[in-house]
């Protein structure tokens, strides 16, 4: 872990000192917060629509290793991470509780610049922080978050919604995410190695910023919204393409097709693909963190979408007896394999 310049002891404030000085100044922005933090509940009022909920959990060590991310960009992360599911059933964010157990080797310094990050992500993606609880961990850090927002009935968006000959679309790029930990990963190694190493890490901006700071989606259901086009079914892809690719036909009850040459994959992303000889498909399929969104549209609305430089369509549902597969560029079909990352990355080790 970085070296803090200060560090005091989270025993010196107390629980209580604590939560008051990490959830100051998060002003309360939404109409539906009635009353944020500081009793024993919040309360809320949402006056038509529907309400959504979703909840995460960061884990040191399973989902985030400290020695590479900035506490900023964890709490960021941590937040956008949680929205991108409340944008992928098409709703607005209002407001998120955050749930952070620490042990003493953190101080308190550390703890405010995660909360920096939460701070910076309620500012952009316009969530008020209503509440949370602090605890202690004999080992690691743990941050569970919970997402709410709001959405017209008539406009959410569930993952079973997809018909036969609907177009699957995907926005922004893929694989980044994973090049990014890859890089991560071996600067960690040759860091162990040699810890005077100051390492260039400029070229690899684009993959390490998608690694460690994610974006939700938030201008992905406005500009559908802006083009009148209404998702038959979405999800957003935290797994990777393949494994989410399937929850839609599973809850759709359908099969797709996908095709190799229409998955975008960024560049500078493809060059480092080549770099680390791992092909571009295999870790847009199953890289997952990439956190763009995943739907399907009406075969009619295609028109409205074309030539969009945010959306690229990659395949089309069809029947269920069709089966799952992904069309190779020599026109094979292979079937599609929900390996999703954790896989992944044991067939790397
Ligand atoms: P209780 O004992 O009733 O659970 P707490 O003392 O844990 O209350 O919390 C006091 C207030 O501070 C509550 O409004 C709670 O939601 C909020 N809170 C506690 N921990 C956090 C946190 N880590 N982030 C944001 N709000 C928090
Ligand atoms: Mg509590």
């Amino acid at each position: 872990m970085e070296q803090e310049e200060q560090f005091s002891s989270l025993s010196n404030l107390g629980e209580f000192g604590l939560i008051e000085r990490l959830t100051r100044d998060f002003p309360i922005k939404q109409s539906s917060t009635i009353k944020g933090i500081g009793d024993d509940a919040a309360i809320l009022e949402f006056l038509s629509g529907r309400t959504v909920v979703s909840t995460d959990m960061l884990v040191e060590g399973v989902h985030f290793d400290l020695s590479y991310i900035p506490p900023q960009h964890l709490g960021y992360k941590a937040v956008a991470v949680n929205l991108s599911d409340i944008y992928a059933m098409n709703a607005r964010p209002t407001q998120i509780t955050v749930n952070i157990a620490v042990s003493n080797r953190f101080g308190i310094e550390y703890l405010d610049k995660i909360y920096e990050g939460i701070r910076h992500a309620c500012e952009i993606f316009e969530v008020d922080l209503i509440g949370g609880d602090t605890t202690s961990s004999y080992s690691g850090l743990i941050l569970s978050i919970t997402a709410i927002g709001e959405v017209d009935e008539n406009k959410v968006i569930e993952r079973s919604g997809a018909k036969e000959n609907d177009l699957l679309v995907v926005s922004g790029d893929l694989g980044g995410a994973y090049m990014g930990l890859q890089v991560l990963e071996r600067e960690k190694t040759v860091f162990k190695s040699n810890p005077d190493a100051q390492p260039d890490l400029s070229e690899y901006s684009y993959p390490i910023e998608r690694q460690l700071k994610p974006e939700a989606r938030k201008d992905i259901p406005e500009l559908l919204e802006k083009l009148g086009v209404q998702p038959t079914s979405m999800i957003d892809i935290s797994d990777g393409l393949s494994s989410e690719a399937l929850h839609l036909c599973k809850a759709s009850d359908l099969g797709v097709r996908i095709y190799e040459e229409k998955i975008p994959v960024d560049p500078v992303i493809l060059k480092l693909c080549e770099e680390f000889k791992i092909s571009s498909t295999t870790i847009a399929l199953n890289g997952g963190e990439d956190y763009e969104l995943l739907f399907t549209i009406p075969l009619e609305d295609h028109d409205k979408i074309k030539g969009n430089p945010h959306l690229t369509v990659i395949g089309h549902m069809c029947e269920k007896a069709a089966g799952t597969s992904l069309v190779a560029r020599d026109g094979a079909e292979v079937p599609l394999q929900a390996q999703g990352w954790n896989a992944l990355q044991q067939d790397q080790d």
